[in-house]
C-alpha cells in the first residue's frame, strides 16, 4: 500500500503549482505585487504576475495575508549534527526531518555547509537531496576545513574524535594546497580556513601562515570557488585580506570594535560577511556570563555589522546552525535590524547577495519567469513587520514544497 502522503509529495515535485492571492517581492529593490499569482511548472517559474491563469489540476496555495519571496539562502551552516552526519546510513525519512527542522522550517532553500566531518559526508547528503531522494535544500559545501598546525579548535576536538574523522591540520602550504586541490576535485563547492582558530593551549588563538592560506585560496580560485575564513581576531582579518579571503564567517568580537577604514578596506578588497550576530549571544551565555557582557558582545558585532553595512558591504545571511542548536532565525533578524539593515537590505542578505556571490544569480535570488522556483510564502509581510522573516507558512525548492511536511499541510 503507499501512504497518501507519498502520493501528494510526489505530485508536489512533478506537477503544477499556483501561489495565489498573494503580495509578491520579486526581488529586494522592486515594487511589490498585489494579489499576485506565482505559477511554477516542472521546477522552474514560469509566470508572475495579476493576470495568470491558474491551470487546471494544479495544487494551489492560497496566501491571502501573506507575501511571497525568493528562496532564502543559509551561507553559513554546518551539516555536522546527528542524523546528517551518517549520510548514507540514515533513512530519506530522517535526514528530511532534520533538514527540515533545521532549514525548510526557516524558509532556506539553499544552504552553504562551510565545514563538516566526516569527510565526504556532506557530499552523499547533497547527492541524496539532488536525485530526490531526501527533501531539503540545494547544498553547498566546503568538506573539511583547513585548521593551522596544533591549531584543531578546542570546540570541534572531541567532535571529531567521536567520529575518527582524520586531522584537518595543515603544516605546510604544499600539504594544504594538495588537499585543497583534491577536495574541490571531488565536488567541494569551496574552502574554508580557520585563519585563527581558537585553541585551548593558553595562547588562546592560533594563526594560520600566510603561505598556507595563499596556498588554499589560490587553489580554490583556479577552480572558481569561493574561500571562507574564520577570523577570529584583527590578525586574521590582516591575513584574509592579504590572503584574497572572499567571505569572513564571522565578525570579530574578540578585536573590539571596527573602524571606519577597516569596513572600508573590507569592501575594498571585496570581502563579504555573514553576520551570525546571535551566536555570539549563546556562547557568551554558556559561560555564564553576566547579561551586560552579554549585551557588551552584542553591542560590538552590531557596531562591526553597522559599519560594515553602511560602507556598501556584502552581507550574507548566516547563522552558524549545527555548530549552534537554535534553529529560530528571528532573533538574528532582530539583531540585524538593530544594526541599521532595513527589511529590503536583510532580504538581500537571504536572495540577491549570496545568489550573485556564489555565482547563481541568473537562476536564483529573485522572482522572475525562467528562475528555479525557490519561494518562501510568509505569514506576513516584512515591509511591514520584521518579524514576517521567521514566520514562514510553506517553503518550496526546485517546485516542490519542502515545508510544512505533506502531513501537515492543510
Ligand atoms: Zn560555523
Amino acid at each position: 500500500m503507499v501512504l497518501p502522503f507519498l502520493l501528494l509529495a510526489d505530485a508536489a515535485w512533478a506537477g503544477e503549482l499556483a501561489i495565489v492571492n498573494a503580495r509578491i517581492h520579486p526581488s529586494p529593490d522592486a515594487q511589490p505585487i498585489a494579489k499576485g499569482t506565482v505559477l511554477v511548472r516542472d521546477g522552474k517559474l514560469v509566470q508572475v504576475g495579476t493576470d495568470v491563469a491558474v491551470p487546471d489540476g494544479a495544487e494551489v496555495i492560497d496566501a491571502e495575508g501573506g507575501s511571497v519571496v525568493a528562496g532564502f539562502w543559509n551561507s553559513h551552516a554546518h551539516i555536522l549534527p546527528l542524523p546528517l552526519s551518517e549520510a548514507t546510513a540514515r533513512s530519506p525519512a530522517e535526514l528530511a526531518f532534520a533538514l527540515r527542522r533545521m532549514f525548510a522550517h526557516w524558509g532556506f532553500t539553499t544552504v552553504f555547509d562551510i565545514a563538516s566531518f566526516p569527510p565526504g559526508n556532506a557530499a552523499t547528503l547533497r547527492k541524496r537531496i539532488a536525485a530526490g531522494e531526501v527533501a531539503g535544500p540545494s547544498l553547498l559545501t566546503v568538506d573539511m576545513p583547513f585548521f593551522p598546525a596544533d591549531g584543531t579548535p578546542s570546540y570541534v576536538k572531541d567532535l571529531l574524535e567521536s567520529m575518527a574523522a582524520p586531522s584537518a591540520e595543515v603544516a605546510t602550504a604544499s600539504e594544504a594546497r594538495e588537499r585543497a586541490r583534491r577536495q574541490l576535485a571531488e565536488g567541494a563547492d569551496g574552502v574554508k580556513l580557520f585563519i585563527g582558530a581558537i585553541v585551548d593551549d593558553g595562547t588562546g588563538v592560533r594563526l594560520m601562515d600566510l603561505e598556507i592560506v595563499r596556498a588554499v585560496v589560490d587553489e580554490a580560485h583556479r577552480a572558481g570557488k569561493p574561500a571562507f575564513a574564520h577570523p577570529t581576531t584583527m590578525e586574521g582579518i590582516e591575513l584574509a585580506l592579504a590572503g584574497g579571503i572572499d567571505v569572513l564567517a564571522h565578525p570579530t568580537p574578540a578585536s573590539g570594535p571596527w573602524s571606519a577604514e577597516l569596513a572600508r578596506r573590507l569592501v575594498d578588497g571585496d570581502v563579504a560577511l555573514t553576520p551570525t550576530l546571535q551566536l555570539f549571544e549563546i556562547e557568551v551565555r554558556k559561560e555564564n556570563a553576566p547579561e551586560t557582557v552579554v549585551e557588551e558582545v552584542a553591542g560590538i558585532v552590531q557596531q562591526q555589522l553597522r559599519l560594515f553595512h553602511e560602507a556598501g558591504g556584502q552581507v550574507l545571511f548566516g547563522t552558524d546552525i549545527g555548530y549552534i542548536d537554535q534553529a529560530d532565525t528571528s532573533r538574528e533578524f532582530e539583531l540585524m535590524a538593530g544594526a541599521g539593515m532595513d527589511w529590503r537590505a536583510i532580504l538581500a542578505s537571504l536572495t540577491t547577495t549570496p545568489a550573485r556571490r556564489f555565482g547563481q544569480h541568473a537562476r536564483k535570488g529573485r522572482i522572475e519567469a525562467g528562475m528555479d522556483a525557490d519561494l518562501v510564502v510568509l505569514g506576513s509581510d516584512p515591509a511591514d513587520d520584521l518579524r514576517a522573516f521567521s514566520n514562514v507558512r510553506y517553503t518550496v525548492r526546485g517546485g516542490e514544497v519542502i515545508h510544512p511536511a505533506p502531513w501537515h499541510r492543510p
